[in-house]
């Protein structure tokens, strides 16, 4: 099973008018500093905050006439985005979260109109509480990431990036479940065949990495990171996602909190945006010396339902602890 460039297509034309045509803006900072042209496709613009919407509106678009509503377990964006897809449609919600999401993102659900469950401590046993609700209630339930349809949704996002700029050599995907990484590979390959697709993740609890490396899904611990939409598991049963994340991307490379920090950082100092730590992976690989630019690049700013605090803090310089981690401040300088 896998999604082709004709289902990504097809949930082109179910979103249009509603979750596609973010901007892509062009960092003349980061094309100075690396020599390449480098894009920021901006999910931040869209009107749940992230890319998550597109693959919601695409799966809540395929729901049978008489469905029941739907539920979906969460870190947040996708809770978000299968809300106002239901809300949209007049369909029940109901999101399934773990007691580590940010209190911001579980606001931001209700606010849209769905009903939140808080269960366990990690991303697994809301998946459990949504799995039952589908069974006992009649819900349906959408995987974050490995349906077809979220990956299709996703996948917009490649074709939106090829057509505004048909040169790009490289994408720098965030991947976390893989759905976003899944679908914009593969409508990036189909368009341009020797176009290098990385995925980019933080370096503890790396679920899709851990997997490659063991040639099947595996389990991995899950902890506080300043890229909180990058946690969770990517499923023991996963039947789309890892399959091809391994056949279509190039590379996956890991990031450290430090390096997280400092990309958030130079994204607000220098280009004033605002954004998740799970968007500038991409900009903190290459940081890093992680990732050596080829050519044009893209990479995608996914969201921007951050932790205010937290975000000040990094901006102003200060410490921010993560559980039982100290990521050290520092002010910033390019
Ligand atoms: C979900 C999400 C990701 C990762 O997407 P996957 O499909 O799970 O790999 C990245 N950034 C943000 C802001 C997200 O919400």
């Amino acid at each position: 099973m896998t999604v082709t460039l004709a289902d990504i297509l097809s949930a082109a034309a179910t979103i249009r008018g509603r979750a596609d045509a973010t901007p892509m803006a062009p960092s003349v900072f980061f094309e100075g500093r690396h020599g390449h042209p480098f894009w920021l496709k901006l999910e931040i613009a869209q009107p749940i905050g992230a890319f998550k919407l597109r693959g919601a509106l695409n799966a809540v678009a395929s729901l049978p006439p008489d469905a029941a509503g739907v539920t979906c377990c969460s870190t947040g964006n996708h809770g978000r985005g299968v809300a106002y897809a239901a809300q949209e449609r007049g369909v029940r919600a109901v999101v399934c979260m773990s007691e580590l999401v940010p209190r911001p993102k579980v606001e931001g659900i209700r606010a849209l109109g769905a009903e939140v469950k808080i269960v366990g401590r990690s991303q697994d046993a809301a998946f459990a509480e949504s799995e039952r609700l589908a069974r006992d209630e009649g819900l349906v339930a959408i995987s974050p990431f490995d349906d077809p349809k979220v990956i299709a949704g996703q996948g917009t996002i490649g074709l939106e990036m090829l057509a505004r700029c048909p040169e790009l050599d490289t994408l720098l995907i965030p991947l976390s479940g893989g759905g976003l990484a899944a679908g914009v590979a593969a409508a990036a390959k189909a368009i341009n065949p020797g176009i290098r697709c990385i995925g980019v993740t933080m370096d503890r609890g790396a679920a899709m990495y851990e997997s490659l490396k063991a040639g099947k899904p595996v389990e991995v611990e899950e902890v506080e990171s300043l890229a909180d939409s990058l946690g969770g598991g990517i499923g023991l049963e996963n039947q789309l996602t890892f399959s091809m994340c391994r056949d279509l991307l190039d590379d996956v490379v890991l990031v450290t909190e430090a390096e997280i920090y400092h990309a958030l950082q130079m994204l607000y100092h220098e280009e004033r945006l605002i954004a998740e730590g799970a968007c500038v992976v991409g900009m903190a690989a290459v940081e890093a010396g992680k990732v050596d630019l080829t050519g044009p690049t893209g990479t995608i700013l996914t969201g921007r339902n951050l932790d205010m605090d937290v975000f000040t803090r990094i901006v102003t310089g200060q410490d921010v602890t993560l559980g039982d981690t100290v990521i050290e401040g520092r002010p910033y300088a390019a």
